[in-house]
């Protein structure tokens, strides 16, 4: 038998040594069998509770038929529908198995080893996770008050190893957003040579609070990323995009793989993107249920900040043992240990009975807490 070469082993050895495995929200299968239960709720992914669009399902079932064919590599359609909704040229596009490919990609095709990747400390992991794997310098800056990006000293830390800078508008887990003004006055006083991420997962839940990002940004080394996987409800699908400069896009996609995307997610974000009344009714009410979640953990002393996205951040000094006694009541909330913020738990935006589920478990255990 072959045997692999033992420096190639060392080096992958190595590298994997350095990576943190990306722990996900707990699946709820594997609550029901820990627990011995046969119901749960998951609060712990950001999905959309409303499910995918209708529309979404339709075309994904028509589509089924053709699943022996290979996608389009290239995503034409796809693109040039962003392409007119965005009003760019499709050039400009690049399509993601998830946003989080398209994160991966661009980190790696603009830094290796030597280089920097700057990011702020409570940012997306991914970022983390992307710089190491593709062997550059993670930085990870300190916010001031543990939550919300510092932009300043994000641009302090930025030197001339620096090829990346990662900023999440609005941020996961921490909920921060920053108003487009800072992050403008911020993209202005970057050097010209580095590729600034701005990861728009949530976009769709700010997008009446801050405005349109894409006309009011510029940089010549701005990327933005957008998902179908929250707002748009199809997670499940794994389809993202980043937006930039055709020949920033250019080089990501020789780091693509051919057929990256699969046919069916470019199906359902096709059929998505003609609903917005759906999107926009879905995500006023999550919003509206944010509101009346926020409300309780402020009410409750564990609120730890407002979020702007689809999820409530709640800080209390015994996280683990309210994580513990919400599995046991088929509850799935996200620690935030991974995070280094081990007194945290995300919890998403649910449906308005799962919220309520959650109020009066929550209730039950933090007077149990303070007793
Ligand atoms: C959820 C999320 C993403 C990635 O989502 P995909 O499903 O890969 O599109 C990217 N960035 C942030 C901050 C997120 O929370």
């Amino acid at each position: 038998m072959l045997r692999p070469q033992v420096d190639w082993t060392a080096r992958a050895v190595r590298q994997a040594g350095l990576l943190q495995p990306y722990v996900p929200g707990k699946p709820v299968e594997q609550l029901l069998r820990e627990q011995g239960l046969s119901e749960a709720v998951k609060l712990a992914s950001n999905e959309n509770p409303y499910g995918p669009p209708p529309a979404s399902i339709d075309a994904i079932r028509q589509a089924a038929g053709h699943v022996h064919r290979y996608p389009d590599g290239d995503g034409s359609e796809l693109k040039q529908r962003l392409a007119n909704k965005h009003d760019v040229d499709p050039s400009q596009i690049v399509l993601g198995n998830g946003s989080n490919e398209v994160l991966e990609l661009a980190i790696r095709t603009f830094a290796g080893p030597g280089d920097g990747v700057v990011y702020s400390e409570h940012a997306f992991i991914v970022y983390a996770l992307a710089a190491t794997a593709a062997g550059a310098d993670g930085v990870a800056v300190p916010e001031s008050d543990g939550l919300s990006h510092d932009l300043d000293a994000m641009l302090e830390a930025v030197d001339a190893r620096t090829k990346v800078v990662c900023v999440a508008n609005p941020n996961n887990p921490t909920g921060s957003l920053h108003e487009l003004p800072a992050i403008r006055a911020f993209l202005d006083a970057l050097p010209e040579h580095v590729l600034v991420i701005l990861d728009e997962a949530y976009y769709e839940y700010v997008a009446d609070e801050i405005g349109d990002s894409l006309k009011r940004l510029h940089h010549p080394g701005l990327l933005v990323c957008r998902t179908f996987s929250k707002a748009y409800g199809l997670a499940g699908c794994r389809i993202g995009y980043g937006l930039a400069d055709a020949a920033i896009i250019g080089l990501i996609n020789r780091f693509r793989e051919p057929f990256n995307v699969n046919q069916l997610a470019m199906t359902a974000a096709l059929a998505a993107l003609d609903e917005d009344a759906w999107v926009k009714e879905r995500t006023a009410a999550t919003l509206h249920e944010r509101g009346r979640l926020e409300q309780f953990l402020q009410s409750h002393g564990c609120l730890a900040a407002a979020s702007h996205g689809n999820f409530v951040l709640l800080r209390h000094a015994s996280a683990d043992t309210l994580l513990l006694n919400l599995e046991r009541r088929g509850m799935i909330p996200r620690p935030l240990a991974a995070y280094g913020m081990p007194d945290c738990l995300r919890i998403s935006v649910g449906l308005r009975e799962e919220n309520d589920l959650l109020m009066t478990m929550l209730s039950g255990l933090l007077d149990e807490l303070n007793d």
